[in-house]
This record gives structure tokens, sequence and C-alpha cells, in this order.
């Protein structure tokens, strides 16, 4: 039986962006390739000593088959991203024993940070000091070094112009609908238009490409997309940005799962399912696989991203914000000097790809937000790196389903999910962080289950 029993086991759900009346029209686009081009070192068959008793075979590969007729105590976690470092840690906070396999050479996954003189975060840049990560780290003392966002060279781009400014008649309507539980059943554009008008629908909709990383948010649940929306320009603003990077973080929690005694095995990617219990902590479609199960998948985008390296020039904008085609474009050496060479500025832009749009298309549009925003730029270019991303920017709720319609946690015989697509709240990261503890809460309690007592043993 699967279960996801997430407010059950006291995980925040933050906002009211949980509660809804089940009702779920199963529209999921469901693309995501999840592939990750021959970065994987060797492979790893997980099974140890042979098969395994009981009512999964087939599924699990092989066991680290004790004396105690298939009973273990050792809880295995596969990937070593946030939430398979969280989860490592939860079980073994717990006082279990425990095995991190991770596919590539280091851990981190979409928070690894390069190496060499531009220190690009892959994925996430924001960390929420409003969030329950951020609290969690707190508490262990694992925090790094943050930044806080500048407060000047904020620029929007609005009917094709670049302004220091959104129209200023979006303050009533947003004051307006602060405060306002929005339905899941609703998108989010029409549910704005109906207490503003067409235009303010436009505007905000737009202005939750920089979360959402989709072509179109106006077409997502109203429920996913207006807390998370209050949150993200929330005044102060809760995001703050760990010097040098994500790498900063992942340090520190690689830190804190080996003086726990967590083994971590590098450059092994796991194939098939090991003993339970298990924490599969890899992207949904890797975990698909391993699982044996093609149901699991959920909404996302395609995205193109374009990570670049500009000589610097005076009154280049901090933040572009475009309302007109939802993408986003931020400065990030404006925080954080240690990202990028003397004389160098660290810019990373994202754009969500249209239905059938080819990458070179929409990279063509996003350079034309370049174009208007950063004067000169392509002759200041010192290094540039595009990334075109299918599924790996974080689950999106369409309208009538909610995180709690994503694929469970808990897949039964001792197997959990943890990631950012599975069902959990919170804000990008913080949905493989909550998901992470949960399922380290449900493995331990599936190990101290199988631990044989004196008894048995006997
Ligand atoms: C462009 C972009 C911007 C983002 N911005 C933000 C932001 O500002 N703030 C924020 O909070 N979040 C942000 N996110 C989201 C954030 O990056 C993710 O939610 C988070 O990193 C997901 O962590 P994870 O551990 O679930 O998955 P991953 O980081 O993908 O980790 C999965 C791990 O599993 C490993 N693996 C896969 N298959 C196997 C296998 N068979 N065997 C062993 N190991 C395997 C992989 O190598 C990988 O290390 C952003 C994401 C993107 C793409």
């Amino acid at each position: 039986m699967t279960t996801n029993g997430i407010a059950a086991n006291g995980i925040a759900e933050g906002g009211h962006e949980g509660r809804h009346d089940g009702r779920h029209d199963g529209r999921h686009d469901g693309r995501h390739d999840g592939r990750h081009g021959g970065r994987h070192g060797g492979r790893h068959g997980a099974g140890h000593d042979g098969g395994h008793g009981g009512g999964h075979e087939g599924r699990h590969a092989g066991a680290h088959r004790g004396g105690h007729g298939g009973r273990h105590e050792r809880i295995t976690v596969v990937g070593g991203g946030i939430a398979g470092l969280v989860a490592a840690i939860t079980c073994a906070e717990g006082g279990a024993g425990v095995r991190l396999i991770e596919a590539h050479g280091s851990l981190g996954g979409r928070a690894r940070t390069d190496e060499g003189p531009y220190r690009t975060n892959f994925g996430p840049h924001a960390l929420y000091q409003d969030g329950p990560l951020w609290a969690w780290l707190s508490e262990r003392a694992l925090l790094p070094r943050v930044a806080s966002p500048s407060l000047g060279g904020i620029r929007v781009r609005w009917q094709g112009q670049l302004r220091r400014l959104p129209p200023l008649r979006i303050l009533p309507a947003v004051l307006r609908l602060r405060g306002l539980e929005a339905p899941v059943e609703r998108d989010f554009r029409s549910w704005v238009r109906d207490r503003a008008d067409e235009e303010v629908a436009a505007l905000l909709s737009a202005t939750a490409g920089v979360f959402t990383f989709h072509h179109d948010p106006g077409e997502l649940s109203a429920a996913f997309v207006w807390p998370r929306l209050m949150r993200s320009f929330h005044v102060p603003p809760p995001a703050r940005f760990p010097i040098g990077g994500w790498g900063a973080l992942v340090v520190r929690l690689e830190a804190r799962a080996r003086e726990l005694g967590v083994e971590i095995e590098l450059g092994s990617a796991v194939d098939a399912l090991p003993e339970p219990p298990v924490i599969v902590a890899t992207e949904l479609g890797e975990a698909a696989q391993l699982l044996g199960d093609p149901t699991l998948e959920w909404s996302s985008t395609h995205t193109v991203c374009l990570d670049v390296a500009l000589a610097t020039r005076r009154r280049d904008p901090y933040v572009v914000s475009d309302l007109d085609e939802c993408g986003w474009i931020e400065r990030f050496t404006a925080n954080d000097r240690t990202l990028a060479p003397a004389g160098e500025e660290l810019v990373q832009a994202h754009l969500g790809m249209r239905p059938g749009e080819e990458p070179d298309m929409a990279q063509a549009r996003l350079e034309r937000l370049f174009d208007l925003s950063f004067p000169e730029w392509r002759a200041r270019v010192r290094w540039r790196r595009r990334q075109v991303m299918h599924g790996r920017t974080g689950a999106l709720d369409l309208p009538g389903t909610s995180w709690r319609d994503r694929p469970a946690i808990d897949r039964g015989e001792g197997v959990f999910l943890a990631g950012d697509m599975v069902a959990a709240p919170g804000l990008l990261s913080e949905v493989a962080f909550q998901s992470a503890l949960q399922a380290g809460r449900g493995a331990l309690e599936a190990a101290r289950i199988s631990r044989p007592s004196l008894l048995e043993v006997a």
C-alpha cells in the first residue's frame, strides 16, 4: 500500500498550498528525460549476496542477506543530491547504518557548483530563509555563509521596453489578492482575471516565471502559483545565496553525513533496486526505471538556461524580470564576488520553452532579452554555456492537482522515494528536502520493524 501521509508526520505544509478537495484531472505532460549524458561512473548492481524472500521478489536485486532470514537494519540511499544527503543524515541521526550510493564522481546532484573560474550552479541559487530547509540547516549549524539579494539594479521587460518598475496599477490588485486562498481547481490566470483584469493576470503570471521556469505559468494551478509568488516577492525578500555557490552547502552536508558514519560510494550507478529499506533519491525518471514503474511521472518544464560570463560594465542590471515572455536574468556576482574573476560578471538566465519549440528558438528569444538588458553584451562574453533542461526544474501542479497527488513517498515494502517531483510541499528544492525527511523517517521505521528481536535471534 502506498501512502504519502506527510501532514500526519508533521512535515511543514507551508502557506495554504496544500488544501483542496482532492479532484485530480490527470493532465500531466509527464515529459522528463532525466538523462545525464555520460556522467555516470561504473554500474552498480546493488545485489549483495543473493535473493530475498518475501512478497516482492523480482523488484529488488538481491539482498544484504544477514543470518536472520533476510532481516537487516542498514538503510541504502540511492542518489547523493540534496534529497539523498538529507535522507542519509536523517537515517543516521536516527541510529541506522546508512550507505549512500551516487552515480557521479561527487555529491550534490543538481546542487553541484562547477569548479574553475566560473562557479556556476547547475540548478539552485536561492536558499529561502523563511523555509524548512533553512531551519533544519540552522538547527544543525550547517548553514553556509550567505549573501543577501542586491536592492538596486532591478528591471522588468514590459511591452518590449526595459523599465525600472512594473506598471503600478498592479499594486492595488496584489493587495486585494494578498491573503486569499487560491483554489487548486482553477488556473492562475483566470483566477486573477476574475479579481482584477486581463493585464494584471498576464503580469502576475509572467512574474512567476522565475520559480516555475514555465513558458506560461498562468496555466498552472492557482494554488500552486499564488503562495509561491507571495513568498518569492515578499518584502524583505527571503532569498539568500550561499557564498561560493550551493557547492558550499553540499560540502557541509557531506561532512555531516560522514561524521555520522554514512558510507558514501561515489561513481557507482545503481541499476537495480537495492534491498529495502531503501530510499531512491534520484530524479523521477530514474526512479521509475529502478522501481520498474512507468506511472512515476509528474508535470515539469522544458527550459533553456544560459550561463554567461561578461566583462564588467557599470550599470548592468542585477535582475531582469521578463513580463513579456516569463523569462528571468540574474547577475549573481552582484551579491557574491567569489563566483567569477575580477572584472567579470556571472549571469544566469532562463526561459521556459513553448510547446514544440526548438531549444535554438528559445535561446534566440532569451538572447533578445539580453540584447535589451545588457548593452553590447555579445562583445563582452568571456565564457558561456547553454543547458536545455527537460523535467529538471521541479514539479509543477496543473489545475485540479496539488502536491498531494504527486507520486507517493512510501512505495510500500520498505521502499521510499525522495526528490523534487514527489508528494511533498515546498518551493523548489524544499520539496526534495521535505520528501527526504519523510522518506528517512519511513525507512527508519521499516528498519526498526525488520530488525530481529533478541528472542528471534536466540
Ligand atoms: C535551473 C535550475 C534552477 C533552480 N533554482 C533553484 C533555486 O534557486 N532554489 C531552490 O531551492 N531550488 C532550485 N532548483 C531546484 C533544485 O536544483 C532541485 O530541487 C534539487 O537540486 C533537487 O535535488 P535532488 O536531490 O532531489 O535531485 P538531484 O540533485 O538531481 O540528485 C539526484 C542524484 O541522484 C544521482 N543518481 C541518479 N541516478 C542514479 C543511479 N542510478 N545510481 C546512483 N545515483 C544516481 C544523480 O547523479 C544525482 O546526484 C533549480 C533547478 C534548476 C534546474
